[in-house]
């Protein structure tokens, strides 16, 4: 995937980004244009959205237990709209 940079027009392949936490306990992942430093915010994760990844990865063990499939694929698509909600809106706030 290649990245083109708003800033300097500097266009790179875009390799792992990086993480960071910054305040309360959320952690940051960006991207850094290696021409001239701008960093582009891949998305933001705080303690909500990963213990909400916890809870779905739990859930997503059970969809191989054919008894609970259904109801275990419908928690796991729920919980997944949440943390996209939660990480928009962390986004919006953070930027
Ligand atoms: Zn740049």
């Amino acid at each position: 995937m290649k990245i083109k940079c708003d800033k300097c027009e500097h266009t790179f392949k875009l390799s792992v980004p990086s993480t960071t936490t910054i305040d309360n306990d959320i952690e940051w992942t960006y991207f850094t244009c290696p021409h001239c430093g701008e960093q582009y915010s891949c998305y933001y994760k705080d303690r909500k959205v990963r213990e909400l990844e916890k809870e779905k990865e739990r859930w997503v063990k059970q969809t191989k237990n054919p008894n609970l499939k259904k109801h275990a694929i419908e928690k796991a698509n729920q919980i997944q709209k949440e943390i996209e909600s939660e990480m928009k809106k962390l986004k919006e706030k953070l930027g």
